[in-house]
């Protein structure tokens, strides 16, 4: 709603309307909702507090750091955290990609979640990437993605950067690259495991 096509107000508010009615028809059919609303620094703290308010009943916000803004995000998402009373209930790090998150309770039972990324690299495909540096490859590896060609077969992509990665379902399935995938999460899986359980005997 904030681009230059929208600069129309009245666009703006079709456009919210019809978002609207996209949460209450999902929720009405059981289907869950969530929102990532990303969070570049304390002048969009209000702006969030509203969409909670609104929306926090029926769609799982996740509040998501702006990779540019780095601390500046990190510190807006904590005003809200603060703001709200919200008490951090888990730490969630998905194994195989840089997606980590902490679960927030509210006071009125609602959750929240503070979503940021951290370091992940496929170990062969990215290394060989002509972005595979902090500046032009902040996400890292998020995962793989499902997409449908025009008219054409179902595709797998393992990097929003690389589209040209991306191969049809049946040769990704088949690929090296499947393979280097799923061992980069059985890995990780083992690792992390074993980190937070020296980390939590410690604690
Ligand atoms: S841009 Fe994509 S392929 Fe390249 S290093 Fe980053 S995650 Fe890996």
């Amino acid at each position: 709603m904030q681009g230059p096509r929208f600069a129309s107000p009245k666009l703006a508010a079709r456009k919210l309307t019809a978002l609207d009615a996209t949460i209450e028809a999902a929720t009405a059919h059981g289907v869950k909702v969530s929102a990532n609303i990303v969070i570049p620094d304390r002048s969009h703290v209000d702006r969030v507090l509203r969409i909670i308010e609104r929306h926090g009943r029926a769609v799982i916000v996740r509040m998501l750091v702006s990779l540019e803004d780095g601390g500046a995000s990190i510190d807006a998402m904590q005003a809200v955290v603060d703001h709200l009373g919200a008490v951090p209930v888990s730490r969630i790090v998905t194994a195989g990609a840089s997606d980590q998150r902490v679960r927030y309770r509210l006071p009125d039972g609602r959750t929240l979640y503070a979503k940021s990324i951290r370091p992940a690299r496929l170990p062969e495909t990215c290394t060989g990437c002509r972005f595979n540096n902090d500046r032009d490859c902040q996400e890292g590896y998020y995962g793989v993605r499902l997409y449908r060609a025009a008219d054409g077969p179902f595709m797998v992509g393992v990097c929003i950067r690389r589209m040209d990665l991306c191969m049809s379902l049946g040769e990704f399935v088949m690929s090296q690259r499947c393979h280097e995938v799923a061992a980069f999460r059985a890995d990780e899986a083992a690792r992390l495991t074993k980190l937070h359980a020296t980390t939590l005997r410690a604690g």
